[in-house]
C-alpha cells in the first residue's frame, strides 16, 4: 500500500509568531481528530524548523519538511542550507524543483539530479515537484513536458534510491490561482508519471511511489481529487496557510 501524504508548503510566508501559531493550532486540532492514515508534513521556511519540530513532538504521523536545500555539501556557500544541517534539525522530507524554484531562481533538470542526490545522501526523503506551463497544458504536450523532467533529474538513481522519493505534480497554471485541475486531468497526469516510473524502474517500484496533487487545492475539492486512484495525496500551498483548512483536507481521505 501507498503512503498516503498532505503536505503543506508555507512557502515565504509567517513570521516567527504566526508560524508557532499556525502549528500549534494543527497539533491541537490533529490531537482531536481520528487521521486516517495519512501522514502530515509541516515545510515552513528554514527559520522556523527548529521550533515546528519542538511543536509536533509526541503527535503520531506529522512530519518536518523544507521547502529546498543546497546541491552543495558545505562551506563557501553564503545564504545556503545544506542537507545534513536540515537533517540535523529533524527534518524527513525536502521539497526539490517546486515551479517558484525554477522560474524565479533559475533552477535546472540537471541542478536538481544534485539536489536529489544530497537529500538522499542524507537520509532525507525529496518530495520532488513537477508540472507545466499553461501554454504547453494547451499545446496537449503536458504529459510529455512533465515525463521528461522526470527522466532528466531522477532516471540515473537507483531503485532503492527513488523509493525513498515522493513527487509532486503541480500544473503550474493551478497554483496559487485558484484554478485547480479537474481530479480527471490530475489523474491522468498521475497514472502517466507512474507508468513512466515504471517503465524505467518496473512496476512494482512504481506502484509503490507516493505521486501527491498540487495546486489550489482547498477543503471542497480535496476530497474529489484524492480519491483517484493514482493520487495519493497533496501538496498544499494557500490552504496550509490556515489550520482549519489544512486539518479539513488532511480528513479528506
Ligand atoms: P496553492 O495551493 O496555493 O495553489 O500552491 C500550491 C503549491 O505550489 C504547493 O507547493
Amino acid at each position: 500500500m501507498r503512503k498516503k501524504i498532505v503536505a503543506g508548503n508555507w512557502k515565504m510566508n509567517c513570521d516567527l509568531d504566526e508560524g508557532q501559531k499556525l502549528t500549534s493550532e494543527i497539533v491541537n486540532m490533529l490531537k482531536d481528530e481520528k487521521i486516517n492514515d495519512v501522514n502530515v508534513v509541516l515545510n515552513p521556511p528554514f527559520p522556523h524548523l527548529h521550533l515546528v519540530n519542538k511543536l509536533i513532538q509526541g503527535v503520531s504521523r506529522v512530519f518536518l519538511g523544507a521547502q529546498n536545500c543546497s546541491d552543495k555539501n558545505s562551506g563557501a556557500y553564503t545564504g545556503e542550507i545544506s542537507a545534513s544541517m536540515l537533517k540535523s534539525f529533524a527534518a524527513s522530507y525536502v521539497i526539490l524543483g517546486h515551479s517558484e524554484r525554477r522560474e524565479y531562481f533559475g533552477e535546472t533538470n540537471a541542478l536538481l539530479t544534485e539536489k536529489v542526490k544530497r537529500a538522499l545522501e542524507n537520509g532525507l526523503k525529496p518530495i520532488f515537484c513537477c508540472g507545466e506551463p499553461l501554454e504547453i497544458r494547451e499545446s496537449g504536450d503536458h504529459e510529455s513536458y512533465v515525463t521528461q523532467q522526470l527522466t532528466e533529474s531522477l532516471f540515473g538513481f537507483s531503485e532503492e534510491e527513488i523509493k525513498n522519493i515522493v513527487i509532486a505534480y503541480e500544473p503550474i497554471w493551478a497554483i496559487g490561482t485558484g484554478k485547480t485541475a479537474s481530479s480527471d486531468q490530475a489523474q491522468e497526469m498521475h497514472a502517466s508519471i507512474r507508468k513512466h516510473i515504471a517503465s524505467k524502474f518496473g512496476r512494482e517500484v512504481a506502484e509503490g511511489i507516493s505521486i501527491l496533487y498540487g495546486g489550489s487545492c482547498k477543503p471542497d475539492n480535496a476530497k474529489e481529487i484524492f480519491s483517484k486512484q493514482d493520487v495519493d495525496g497533496g501538496l498544499i500551498g494557500g490552504a496550509s496557510l490556515k489550520s482549519r483548512d489544512f486539518v479539513e483536507i488532511i480528513k479528506s481521505f
